[in-house]
């Protein structure tokens, strides 16, 4: 069999990072001269690999959609040229990247891997080196098929991925779908969470800016400071509410808002504060009047996935029914109720 090769984009974060004047900051040539440092990256039981750097290297606080179309382009430039590719990517929004990526690379069959650490490479006490070279050898397995975050021995789906510690090395988990593979002595997957490979044409669906919001409501939230912003300019809304679906004083300030905000077009998903398990709407008095005004549950989506996926489905032009029936169905693995793949088989990758 020939050697895989995989093509490694370097878009920043801590995994390259050097400690400078101001604090910890990307540099492009020490970490190159880092990587051929390392001889395992070189054997032969290991993938061949090519890396590109995003211009400029970010700390992923700052990525936008601009950075995440570049991403996406340089992964669709190259798509034939690779097996499988790995993003090296800052912790603090890899999930976002890694929720909006699964929906934009339209069907996508081959590993997109997204790694980073909590620790720079250049440090001698690192995570970074593991990471790396975990993630490049599952970018190069034939079994996957998708879009996924690998870290601290955990594959995860990459929309299914949050942030849940800011210092651990295991930072990343999947509170409602099992991770698709588990790095001990071996990398032993989980093949029935798989993806199977899905047919039709590889394509990149790039993002427009869409104005969106996310609101988490808490104890005694005034709903009106919201009044001002909630016009016919914001197109999606991602509320978090408590448990699983409600939110406080409904029948008061929130819901005619919630009415009007639907009469102007914006589409409303309901996702929960807690990480684990799903919305309900209607299961409680408090769920049932977000549902009556026009809100749809985003069942147990991450807030990662559910902006990834209103950036996503508004940048394709879908009508307001489309994208609500859309938000309440499975794309890629995202949500865990009927998939739109086997409801709908006929319109190729939704
Ligand atoms: N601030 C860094 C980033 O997200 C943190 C990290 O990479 O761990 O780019």
């Amino acid at each position: 069999m020939s050697r895989k090769r995989i093509l490694i984009l370097y878009t920043g974060g801590t995994i390259g990072m050097i400690q400078t004047e101001r604090g910890y900051a990307p540099q492009k040539e020490a970490f190159h001269q880092l990587l051929d440092a390392i001889p395992e990256l070189k054997a032969e039981s290991m993938p061949g690999w090519d890396i590109i750097d995003m211009d400029p290297l970010l700390d992923s606080s700052n990525m936008t959609v601009k950075e995440w179309n570049m991403i996406g382009r340089m992964i669709s430039d190259h798509y034939d040229a690779y097996d499988g590719f790995v993003i090296l990517h800052g912790t603090d929004t890899m999930a976002y990247t890694s929720s909006v990526l699964s929906f934009t690379l339209r069907n996508n069959r081959k590993p997109v891997i997204l790694t980073g650490s909590q620790i720079p490479l250049c440090e001698l006490r690192n995570d970074a080196r593991d990471n790396l070279i975990t993630a490049l050898m599952v970018a190069a397995d034939d079994r996957v098929h998708e879009v996924c975050l690998y870290f601290g021995g955990k594959l995860l789906r990459g929309n299914r991925a949050v942030k849940y510690s800011a210092d651990d090395l295991i930072a990343f988990d999947s509170p409602n779908y099992p991770p698709l593979a588990e790095a001990g002595i071996e990398i032993r997957y989980n093949t029935a969470a798989l993806l199977p490979p899905c047919e039709g044409t590889f394509s990149l669906q790039t993002l427009k800016n869409i104005p969106i919001g996310v609101i988490k409501v808490f104890p005694g939230i005034q709903f009106e400071l919201f009044d001002g912003i909630m016009t016919e300019k914001l197109k999606g809304i991602v509320i978090e509410t408590f448990g699983a679906g409600n939110i406080p004083g409904s029948a008061d300030a929130l819901l005619p808002m919630i009415r009007r905000a639907c009469e102007n077009g914006t589409v409303i998903i309901v996702c929960s504060q807690c990480h684990h398990g799903t919305v309900t709407l209607g299961a409680y008095e408090t769920s049932a009047a977000l549902k009556s005004a026009g809100a749809v549950s985003g069942y147990d989506i991450t807030t990662e996935a559910a902006v990834a996926k209103l950036y996503y489905l508004f940048s394709r032009d879908l009508t307001r029914e489309g994208i609500m029936q859309r938000m309440e169905r499975s794309l890629r693995g995202e949500i865990s109720v009927q998939s739109m793949r086997t409801a709908d088989r006929s319109g190729g990758m939704p």
